[in-house]
């Protein structure tokens, strides 16, 4: 856990998130500003900058995060309409939060 992170506050439960799905090594929760009528945010529980900073023992948990989306995607009867799962990456990537996250939205073409 760092220090000042804002996503580890929340996993720590010491920041307020609506949480969608939790397990042992993954968290989703809504994003606080939607971009789409379906904004998620799955991150690994585990404090990960970015793919930028990846190393081979994080790609479990990577993998998990990505099929995590998938589950949320069927939950959320999304599963045959379709679904974005992306994930800035440094600075012109877009990244604002260095606690690596997959942005899931839905319900929006485009
Ligand atoms: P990125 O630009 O990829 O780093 O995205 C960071 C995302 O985190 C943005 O979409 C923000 O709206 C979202 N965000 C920032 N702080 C919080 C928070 N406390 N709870 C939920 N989402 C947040
Ligand atoms: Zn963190």
């Amino acid at each position: 856990m760092i220090p000042g992170c804002v996503f580890c506050r929340i996993v720590k439960g010491e920041s307020p998130a609506e949480i969608e799905y939790e397990d042992e090594e993954v968290l989703a929760f809504k994003d606080l500003y939607p971009k789409a009528p379906i904004h998620l945010l799955i991150i690994p529980k585990r404090h990960i900058e970015s793919i930028a900073s990846l190393e081979s023992e994080d790609e479990a948990v990577v993998g998990h995060c990505v099929r995590v989306a998938r589950l949320l995607a069927e939950r959320l009867d999304y599963g045959e309409r379709g679904y974005r799962v992306s994930c800035n990456t440094g600075p012109e990537g877009g990244q604002v939060v260095y606690h690596l996250h997959l942005h899931f939205t839905a319900g929006r073409r485009g």
